[in-house]
């Protein structure tokens, strides 16, 4: 809690830590939720939020993000609903600005706001300063993504004290020592190496951009993301199609059979040299119908 205290310029009380940001998330809702709460999230976004819905019985509606894949931040100012929300968002990758978190913090300040930043590291934003001045933000974040260590499952809540200690109420009273010790080094190690995050960070946000051109230059409609995944669609290229034949290539990407998002695709930004690989599969399945 000190290293990311120290990393994210808070205070050790105001950090709640977990067994990856997916625990964090399920401490919250055994926290300040129970069954008949009522929440909201996007329609199109991380889907484990729907899955946290219904494992804990919570009254939720799905608040549906604009035609362009933005977040209808006038509906989340509306509603009285406790939101989640992926900023930015997956898999659309787009992401809002912080005076618009902050309006909606300030809609409904009795409601919580939970925001969801596995990808904030990729967007150059974070809403972790607005903490101070909004009692009712909790934000989430993840080593398992901008950190390089999935397997370590490492994530995070910033909050104002009162909250992270009823988050600890919680799992004092449940598993107390939720990170191995091991997994507490590790995480602890990459805080103190800010040079290796910051230049992997850069380089997959200079892969993304990079690519991200490449497949507009092929015609393709690519979201501008703000995360270390692009999400694509072709006029000409079913999205199920393009999946399919870049398996068998031997390129692993992620198709949604999902409304509004079943004609596009996620790609996860790998190395240059993957990048080019599979910039090369794609131009290869367009050519040849
Ligand atoms: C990956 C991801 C998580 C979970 O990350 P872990 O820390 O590995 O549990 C949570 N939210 C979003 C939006 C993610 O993409």
């Amino acid at each position: 809690r000190t290293a990311v205290a120290r990393t994210c310029g808070v205070r050790p009380k105001e950090v709640f830590v977990g067994n990856g940001s997916d625990e964090v998330l399920g401490f919250i809702m055994q926290t300040f939720f129970e069954p008949g709460s009522r929440v909201c999230f996007p329609d199109v976004t991380y889907g484990f939020y729907r899955d946290y819905a219904t494992t804990f019985n919570l009254d939720w509606e799905e608040i549906p993000l604009r035609e362009d894949f933005a977040l209808d931040v006038e509906a989340l100012c509306e509603t009285n609903r406790h939101a989640l929300i992926a900023n930015p968002n997956a898999p659309t990758g787009l992401s809002v600005g912080r005076d618009e978190i902050a309006r909606i913090a300030d809609a409904q300040p009795w409601r919580l706001v939970v925001l969801d930043e596995a990808y904030a590291d990729f967007s150059g934003q974070t809403c972790i300063d607005l903490v101070a001045a909004h009692r009712n933000l909790i934000v989430v974040q993840t080593m398992s993504k901008s950190r390089n260590l999935a397997g370590a499952h490492i994530g995070y809540a910033i909050a104002q004290q009162d909250l992270v200690s009823d988050l600890n109420d919680v799992k004092f009273s449940f598993n107390p020592f939720n990170l191995s010790a091991p997994t507490m080094a590790i995480g602890i190690a990459a805080l103190s190496d800010p040079a290796y995050y910051q230049g992997t960070v850069a380089t997959t946000m200079r892969t993304r951009d990079a690519s991200r051109k490449a497949l507009k230059d092929m015609g393709f409609a690519v979201l501008p993301s703000q995360t270390n995944f692009l999400f694509a669609h072709h006029p000409k290229l079913a999205a199920a199609d393009w999946c399919r034949r870049l398996r068998a290539a031997g390129i692993l990407t992620r198709h949604y059979s999902a409304p509004r998002i079943d004609d596009w695709l996620r790609v996860t930004v790998g190395t240059p040299n993957e990048m080019g690989t599979f910039l090369y599969e794609t131009r290869r399945i367009l050519t040849k119908p």
